[in-house]
């Protein structure tokens, strides 16, 4: 079955009409029809499949109990109304890559196998990457039983719903072990390599994350008849923060964002008591983020103070910089090739992230490496997320050289 056959197959699966994004959230209905499809590709290419404790699904190529398999893959769900690449990209271009490297007649010498991780984007449950990050064991059963979703139905339950047994989840090392490198092919969640003009590039990192809470305290008065000279107004502090965030962080070569705020008591004709805003910022590395986040508090304690605002700040999450195996790294450039024209020598860029992933997740226990195939809208986590057919075919050729290059050695 061809890229194209497999895509279009799996495309009306847990879409919305409305929006025409997609709704495939973990243990639901279109979850299942997304598995029921994985399963079926696994069985007509004659691999043998399993799903594992934690209800990964995997399909296998030789036996992966002769160790040093390579592994690719990435996850079929999606955030509210997400696009139709980030995630299946990955897994139609495995299956595909196959087909490529059987054409080929390519003889694989280590054990090769697809997976598609449950419950990557956490749209659910609210936390992302908890197949992977199960099974790596950075996530244990007790805190997985007690996820809840809107409804308040607990992740067992839903899991049990749809016909996996939760009591069996936790930590599968002895799976990691038999794996010598996961390489995900994932759509490019930003405009890099349109910008470059490449179809493909190769990850060097995942940067550090991080989300603070800010509240800004002053005093809600009438909006009619309270002097501007007598006022405490926490919106005005707000309002030069999140400029400041976006000046600090263009300065740094950063991301900075505000994109969720409450306000106290929330009415149109009342000055506020309390703005409370979250920041959510990413740098290329620590001392970036550092200097970002330090920037934008600094000003806004200035702000604060000139309008007599009071100011706490609260990290709410961190996740450090992710740097891929770079021993992998270095061999995906060497298969992928050179180009001497090109200030890197490479013939393909490498880009870092600022998107987490399983490949993330799993980089703290075996080698993993990253391919990304461009997206001309740079859009993600949307409908208009987007790649062309030439670019995925293009990421299927690469990842087919790339299993090629790792497995035949
Ligand atoms: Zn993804």
């Amino acid at each position: 079955m061809s890229f194209h056959s497999m895509w279009a197959e799996l495309l009306p699966v847990g879409r919305g009409s409305a929006s025409g994004g997609y709704r495939r959230f973990a243990w639901t209905g279109a979850d299942a029809e997304c598995r029921a499809w994985f399963q079926a590709q696994a069985e007509s290419r004659g691999l043998r499949y399993e799903v594992d404790r934690n209800g990964n699904q995997w399909a296998w190529l030789g036996d992966p109990a002769d160790g040093d398999a390579v592994v690719t893959g990435s996850h079929l769900d999606s955030v509210p109304d997400g696009g139709a690449f980030d995630g299946p990209l990955g897994v139609v271009s495995a299956f595909a890559a196959l087909d490529e490297l059987r054409a080929r007649d390519t003889r694989l010498r280590k054990p090769f196998g697809i997976v598609n991780f449950g419950d990557e984007e956490g749209a659910r449950f609210g936390l992302a990457c908890v197949g992977s990050r199960l099974t790596a064991g950075q996530l244990t059963r007790e805190q997985a039983h007690r996820l809840t979703d809107g409804d308040g139905i607990t992740l067992p339950r839903a899991m049990e719903a749809a016909g996996y047994d939760p009591d069996a989840i936790g930590p599968d090392p002895h799976r990691l072990a038999r794996i010598g490198a996961f390489v995900e092919l994932h759509v490019e969640q930003g405009r890099a390599l349109d910008l470059s003009g490449d179809r493909v590039g190769i990850a060097s990192a995942i940067w550090p994350h991080g989300r603070w809470r800010f509240d800004f305290r002053g005093e809600a008065n009438h909006a009619g008849t309270t002097r501007l000279a007598d006022r405490r107004d926490p919106m005005l502090s707000y309002a030069e923060t999140v400029l400041a965030a976006r000046r600090e962080a263009r300065l740094a070569g950063a991301v900075a964002t505000f994109g969720k705020i409450t306000v106290e008591p929330n009415g149109v004709n009342a000055i506020p008591s309390l703005v409370r805003g979250w920041l959510d910022s990413r740098a290329e590395d620590q001392d970036g983020l550092d200097r970002v986040v330090g920037g934008i508090e600094k000003a806004a304690r200035e702000c604060a103070e000139a309008h007599g605002v009071d100011l706490d700040v609260v990290r709410e999450s961190f996740t450090p910089v992710v740097e891929f195996d770079h021993a992998l790294r270095d061999e995906l450039a060497r298969i992928l090739g050179k180009d001497p024209d090109r200030d890197s020598g490479l013939k393909v860029p490498v880009l870092g992230t600022g998107a987490g992933h399983d490949a993330g997740i799993l980089s703290g226990s075996i080698p993993t490496a990253m391919l990304f195939v461009r997206n001309p809208t740079g859009v993600s986590h949307s409908p208009a997320e987007f790649a062309a057919e030439d670019d995925c075919v293009a990421g299927v050729l690469a990842l087919a050289d790339v299993v090629e290059g790792l497995a035949c050695t």
